[in-house]
């Protein structure tokens, strides 16, 4: 695949953009692949191509139901971060947000990553508390953030309301290192790199069936037949479960929905990523100028990718409070997406009860920034049946009692 550079966008554009070659290719599938990968995500995507760069593994075929990129890794509001506070949680996301830095020249595709800074606001006594105790861990960890005070939040980010009329904000946890990415180019991006290593990305292509003989897996049924392999990977987010019943085993895992939206587009005023998760909303400014904002998810568990009027008016009320220059702002449009949430609120990363069917699963709300050290650990788990990133996220923790307790930096933020 010929290389993007400045060069050749100077060539193209002198050439009527008449040379780019197609970014993936649109094949149809073989009978068989060493490898399937079912959801063509980040984490699917991210994992194909890990497989084959650090494993020379590029028989992978990567089955997509609807558009790659089309899942959540399509519809998230793009906060990294890796200020968790378990060592298991923090050397993952630490392993994406440092893989981050560098994936545009590692895939020659430029994923906008924009390391601004994220802040998560502290607004009670228990989250200054809290938030305290997370720094103190990074520190330990070898994550780079700090708790800092209310004059330095407001230095870093004007518009914010330090005297809110329900909560003060008293502090926060701070990650200068921490930022957001374009998702649909971590996407594409990883799309392009596994297709120009002769990997199949076949969309349009759902996933109907497991088969498996003698507990061990042989293959798949899907809308373009069935597709034989020796190892399956199934990434595919909200609908975990019931990829999971189709090979014979259940998950602790609820789907849920969760929603982002964005306003029309105003001149710069804020270039940090704001979380206040204690008023329970989260905002940053787009490229193009556009506030995008987050909240929770819905407490019900659905498969219907939009959420419910109440979450959005809460969402809305709470930004308001912290960020009171938006009142007047119209927005633009809004969106869903299903996240997988596990008890824990940390991921499963796993062999199965199915001999070659592995899992990777229950990012919940916050996988985006995960996905390349997610892809880095999975491959390995799959083609070595062991990883050290993954080691903890097993799905015998949750029989053995050994969680991974993270539902205070990821339960309800992204
Ligand atoms: C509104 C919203 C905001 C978010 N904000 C953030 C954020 O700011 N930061 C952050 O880190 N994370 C955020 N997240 C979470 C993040 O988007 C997800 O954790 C992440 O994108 C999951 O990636 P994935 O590759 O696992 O799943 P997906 O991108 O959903 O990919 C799974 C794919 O599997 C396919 N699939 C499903 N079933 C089948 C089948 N049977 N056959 C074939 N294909 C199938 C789907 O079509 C889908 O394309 C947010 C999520 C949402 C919805």
């Amino acid at each position: 695949m010929k290389r993007y550079s400045a060069f050749a966008v100077a060539r193209e554009a002198l050439r009527g953009n008449a040379g780019w070659q197609r970014a993936w290719g649109a094949p149809e599938p073989r009978p068989a692949y060493d490898v399937v990968i079912i959801g063509a995500g980040g984490h699917g995507l991210a994992t194909a191509y890990y497989l084959g760069k650090r494993f020379g593994i590029t028989n992978v075929a990567i089955l997509e139901k609807g558009w790659l990129g089309g899942g959540n890794t399509g519809r998230n509001t793009t906060i990294i971060r890796s200020n968790y506070l378990q060592d298991a949680s923090a050397a993952i996301y630490e392993k994406a947000r440092s893989l981050y830095e560098t994936l545009s020249q590692d895939l020659n595709y430029n994923i906008m990553f924009s390391p601004r800074g994220v802040m998560m606001l502290a607004q009670t006594h228990h989250e200054v508390r809290g938030y305290q105790r997370t720094a103190f861990a990074n520190n330990l960890q070898g994550v780079e953030t700090e708790f800092i005070g209310p004059q330095r939040v407001k230095e870093l980010c004007p518009i914010i309301e330090l005297k809110g009329p329900r909560y003060p904000v008293m502090g926060a946890l701070w990650q200068p290192r921490g930022g957001t990415a374009r998702h649909d180019a971590v996407a594409w991006g990883y799309a392009r790199a596994c297709s120009d290593m002769g990997m199949h990305i076949i969309q349009q292509c759902e996933v109907t069936g497991v088969r498996s003989e003698g507990g061990k897996v042989t293959g798949v049924e899907t809308t373009k037949g069935p597709i034989g392999c020796s190892k399956l990977g199934v990434v595919v987010a909200g609908h975990s479960g019931v990829v999971a019943e189709m090979a014979g085993f259940r998950l602790p895992i609820e789907s849920v929905p969760l929603q982002a939206l964005v306003s029309e587009p105003i001149k710069p005023c804020m270039d940090v990523v704001v979380m206040a998760n204690t008023v329970h909303g989260y905002m940053s400014q787009s490229d193009k100028g556009e506030m995008v904002i987050g909240g929770g998810t819905d407490g019900y568990n659905a498969y219907t990718q939009r959420g419910s009027f109440h979450h959005l008016e809460e969402t809305v009320r709470a930004l308001i409070e912290t960020f009171p220059m938006i009142s007047r702002l119209k927005m633009l449009r809004h969106w869903g997406g299903i996240v997988d949430v596990t008890g824990d609120r940390s991921p499963i990363l796993s062999k199965t009860p199915v001999e070659g069917v592995f899992i990777n699963c229950g990012w919940g709300t916050g996988g985006f920034k995960a996905i390349p050290g997610s892809g880095w650990g999975f491959a390995e788990l799959m083609a070595k049946g062991h990883s050290p990133l993954t080691a903890e996220f097993g799905l015998d923790r949750f029989t053995e009692g050994r969680f991974i307790d993270e539902s205070v930096a990821a339960g309800v933020a992204h």
